[in-house]
Order: C-alpha cells, then structure tokens, then sequence
C-alpha cells in the first residue's frame, strides 16, 4: 500500500507513520528525517540542506526529487511505504507521479491530518527541534498553507482526512478506520 501524509508541521505525520508502519509492514519514508541523516553526517547533500532545514524553506526540488527518488529504489518500498513530508508541492506530486509505475493509480491514499494552529504551534513549540524556533515555527505554518495546502484539491480523489487532535492511539485508530472504510486494511488486528 502507498500512502502519502499531509499535514502541517505539528500535525503529528510523523508520530502516526511510526505507528503504522508496524500495522501496515511498510516503511516509514520521511524527507525531513533523510534530510536531518545528511546534516549530522555531514554529507554533500546535508550541507547543501542544511540552511533550508535551520530557516524553514523548502529545499531545492532538485535536491529533494533525487533523494527521494533513491530512496523509493530500495527493496523495502517496493511493497508499499508511508510517504510522510514529500510531497510538499504540486510540482514534487508531479515528479512523485513519475517515479512511480503507473502514475495515476500509484498512491492508494492521502492522509491529510488537521488540527488547530493554536495545537500544532504548541505541541512543535514542546518538542524543541532545532527549527522548533517561534519564527521557523510560524514560517514553515505559512509555507504549509501557501505551497502544501493546494496538493489536497490535486489528490481530492484519494483524500482521507484524519482528525489530528487526541492520543496518538485515537487518532491511528481513525486512520485505519478510514483505509478500513475504503477498502484498503484488513480487520483489526490482523492487518
Ligand atoms: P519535516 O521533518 O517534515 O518538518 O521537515 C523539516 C525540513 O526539511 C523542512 O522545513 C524543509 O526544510 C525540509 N524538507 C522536508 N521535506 C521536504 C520536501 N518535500 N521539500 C523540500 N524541503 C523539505
């Protein structure tokens, strides 16, 4: 199954892909993760990101496209993954459409998770991440909804929308519940 996680930063994707990936037997794919892997050793592609990651901005497609690219060329994604922070504009939807073998039906579905900005500023704010500053903070909210928010009309087909707001379990809970309702998980517990 290949799922794609949208939401804003703080919305938790990174938390819920933990915990599916264990029900779902597919790999948790995460940019910012691969990106933060690049900075701390120190690789070519860590120091090109590295600015973008400490201000907020979005780094490069170039960059990204073929990280991602190399990533999904891997002998665990090819059964599926939880795609969680690519893609983060129209454009990189459209080059993620191209990796894949059939371009139309290749994503089964679009996770959006959402939950008030008062929630996501402060649950980003306790985390303390080094881009976790109020003013990465509020920037990377405002990139979300100017360049991110426009992919879930192009995914309106395959959206499920996932309230955001509870215990990690509640809010796993609702996911497979959604993929449960589409047809896309087995019954709880055997998934
Ligand atoms: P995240 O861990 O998803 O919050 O991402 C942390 C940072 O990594 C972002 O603020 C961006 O600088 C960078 N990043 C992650 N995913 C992408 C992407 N798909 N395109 C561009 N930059 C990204």
């Amino acid at each position: 199954m290949r799922l794609v996680l949208i939401g804003p930063p703080g919305a938790g994707k990174g938390t819920q892909a933990a915990i599916l990936r264990n029900d779902l037997g597919i790999p948790h794919i995460s940019t910012g993760d691969l990106f933060r892997e690049h900075v701390s050793r120190r690789t070519p592609l860590g120091q090109d990101a590295q600015r973008y990651l400490d201000t907020g901005e979005l780094v490069p497609d170039h960059v990204t496209g073929g990280m991602v690219r190399q990533r999904l060329a891997e002998p665990d994604a090819q059964r599926g993954f939880l795609l969680d922070g690519f893609p983060r504009t129209v454009r990189q939807a459209g080059e993620l459409g191209a990796m894949l073998p059939d371009p139309d039906g290749g994503i089964d579905a679009v996770l959006e998770f959402t939950a008030p900005e008062d929630v996501v500023v402060g649950r980003l704010l306790s985390r303390g991440r080094a881009d976790d500053t109020e003013q990465v903070i509020r920037h990377r909210q405002q990139i979300y909804r100017s360049q991110t928010a426009p992919l879930l009309a192009h995914y309106a087909a395959r959206l499920l929308t996932i309230h955001a707001v509870g215990s990690a379990e509640q809010i796993s809970e609702r996911v497979l519940t959604a993929l449960r309702e589409r047809g896309l998980a087995r019954a709880w517990p055997a998934l």
